[in-house]
């Protein structure tokens, strides 16, 4: 293996559903499968499509053709008006389906998830092989009728571009030795973040084409853009990661945090849920913490909270793409580094007194934690303090039962509540398989 090989790594799934409001109704609608179809905000001609499925793309229909055009050119098109619940409900389900074999990091979009690696799972064939379980699992948990194209990538802008150069169903890694040369044929406009507009900007300086794109410095990227967004895009397109700042991290720091999040099922929005779920998180990152043999060095909590229009209107807000008004609050915790479930539990529970209250805090609707300042096993400093209590015992205790038993054979009691709430109840069951077989 050369040494660029032996160096190969993924960071991160991107998820994209194909044609996702349309699949959904071919979903829904058996009878739709197989057939040219559109999904439209209203019944008329004028109007335009918002979605096409695969048979009517086929056709040229696409997102954005008028209706009356597309009646045009295929007359049995099946038309349907969109059902924003509908949708939601199975972006849910997509994500618990892809809980089942790793766990969410972010949904993007309705019609996006992204997972973060960590460990083995970055090796490109462990990286594959989830790829291609969480392919498997959606179609047998969400439907039938949902494909999707599954990036992989060492960040996350390219795990983005990945999930969109094979469609459908398409599997493409990019590897760190072969960029940027596997993307150089790509047209300017397939890189997020550069709509007509950049385009245009970017020929006018004399830039058309990634070739051309990729011959230059970032220096020269910085210039283009007249931004820090230059220099960040230089670095991303080459396999790196940057900071804010635009500066590059290296590969060995992208792996410093680890990042979990959940949209609140409505009947858990509240102070009680929330907790519970934010629990449960931290429960199941601790456990892939020590799975993958990390140790962590501080924790951070993000929470966001629905608001009432009236609130919205009041207050700096922001929205979810579900359509939820929000406000947010955040915080970090830093700690000797440690790896077991109770010394994190007490950040976690530090934090979250500190939690604000009043009215606009009332509706948790999300919950995010993340533990940073990861450092390898073979890193790790040991304390000046002992462990008197025994903590990394008891927690290699609870994962061996859990992972023989299933996840929620041991808990700890502030997870009652959610211990039913999809989507971590099957994930746990996945791991022995993924870990005790192959890896242990
Ligand atoms: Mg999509």
């Amino acid at each position: 293996m050369s040494a660029a090989a032996q160096s190969d790594f993924f960071s991160f799934l991107h998820i994209d559903l194909n044609s996702f409001f349309a699949s959904v109704e071919q979903q829904l609608h058996p009878e739709y499968r197989n057939r040219p179809l559109a999904v439209v905000p209203v019944m008329t001609d004028t109007t335009c499509c918002i979605a096409a499925s695969y048979e009517a793309k086929a056709l040229g229909i696409k997102t954005g053709t008028q209706v009356g055009e597309a009646k045009r050119i295929c007359p049995e098109i099946v038309l349907i008006e969109g059902n924003h619940g509908e949708y939601t409900e199975y972006s849910n389900k997509i994500a618990e389906a892809v809980e089942l074999c790793c766990p969410v990091a972010h949904k993007p979009s309705i019609d996006e998830v992204v997972c973060q690696l960590m460990g083995r799972e970055c090796e490109p064939a462990n990286a594959r092989r989830i790829a291609l379980d969480i392919k498997q699992s959606i179609y047998k948990h969400a439907g039938e009728a949902l494909r999707c194209s599954i990036g992989m990538a060492p960040n996350r802008y390219l795990a983005k571009i990945a999930s969109d150069m094979q469609k459908p169903d398409g599997l493409i890694g990019l590897l760190p030795s072969q960029l940027p040369r596997s993307i150089a044929h790509l047209e300017l406009r397939d890189l997020p973040g550069v709509g007509a507009r950049t385009e245009k900007r970017l020929n006018a300086k004399g830039v058309h084409t990634m070739p051309q794109l990729l011959a230059l410095d970032r220096t020269q990227m910085h210039a283009l853009w007249n931004s820090v967004w230059g220099d960040r895009l230089y670095h991303w397109l080459r396999g790196a990661d940057t900071g804010d700042d635009g500066a590059p991290v290296p590969s060995s720091e992208i792996q410093k945090s680890l990042g979990h999040s959940h949209v609140l099922s409505p009947e858990l929005r509240n102070v009680e849920g929330a907790w519970a779920v934010a629990h449960k998180l931290l429960h199941k990152a601790a456990m892939r913490l020590r799975m993958e043999k990390f140790w962590a060095g501080s924790l951070s909590l993000t929470m966001r909270y629905a608001l009432t229009k009236q609130q919205a209107g009041q207050v700096k807000s922001r929205q979810h793409f579900s359509g939820v008004n929000h406000s947010g609050w955040g915080m970090e915790a830093r700690f000797a580094e440690c790896q077991d479930t109770l010394t994190l539990l007490e950040a976690l529970r530090g934090m979250w007194v500190q939690r604000p209250q009043g009215g606009l805090f009332q509706r948790p609707f999300f919950v995010g934690i993340t533990l940073g300042r990861l450092v390898p096993e073979s890193e790790h400093q040991d304390s000046l303090f002992a462990d008197p209590e025994h903590r990394a015992e008891l927690s290699a205790t609870m994962d061996k039962l859990n992972l023989k038993y299933g996840h929620t054979t041991l808990h700890f009691a502030g997870m009652l509540p959610a211990r039913s709430s999809a989507p971590t109840r099957i994930a746990f069951t996945q791991i022995p398989v993924q870990y005790g077989v192959d890896y242990m």
